[in-house]
């Protein structure tokens, strides 16, 4: 868990991917090819789901860019990938901003990994969002349980494990 302000939202790079409907990795091909490598199979109806990076800042003011996968963006955005992509690049995208520019400058709290998929992106600080604790907005239901209990107890892993965030501050 980490607490962090996000500051600028990354549509540039893309919000969406299309995916595998199941497994939901992102599938490879052109559009008339596509494949699942993790399924190794061919993937007629992909699914777009959300992928939207934005950076943050931390107290030391060290800054990443976080990753939110689509359940995240759906709670901000309150629709699908799919949805938007019916409508217009442009609108999508605006809807994307209102959706996040609930958390955009203000200290939350965040549940994030690295996996697999971070380790491909280009930057090495790069977190994909498990969670994030809206705790002021109704869209996330918190069921009763203080947002600190759910934290794995692994969950300083994060800087442990990469080499090139050797310098950021481990949590107190
Ligand atoms: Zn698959």
């Amino acid at each position: 868990m980490c607490n962090a302000t996000a500051t600028n939202l990354l549509l540039d790079s893309g919000w969406y991917y299309q995916a595998c409907p199941r497994c939901s990795k992102k599938v490879a091909g052109d559009s008339d090819d596509l494949w699942c490598t993790k399924c190794e199979t061919k993937v007629v109806m992909p699914v777009a789901r959300f992928l939207v990076r934005f950076e943050v800042e931390d107290h030391n003011t060290d800054t990443a860019i976080f990753v939110a996968l689509d359940s995240e963006v759906q709670k901000l955005v309150r629709q699908t990938a799919a949805e938007l992509i019916v409508g217009s690049e442009e609108n999508a995208k605006e809807l994307v901003q209102t959706g996040f520019s609930q958390l955009l400058n203000q200290a939350m709290d965040y549940q994030v990994t690295i996996n697999s998929f971070n380790m491909k992106q280009k930057s090495p600080t790069s977190f994909t969002v498990t969670r994030m604790y809206l705790r002021d907005l109704n869209t996330v239901k918190i069921e009763g349980k203080s947002p600190i209990d759910e934290c794995p107890p692994n969950k300083k892993a994060r800087v442990d494990q990469s080499d090139a965030n050797e310098d950021r501050p481990t949590e107190e």
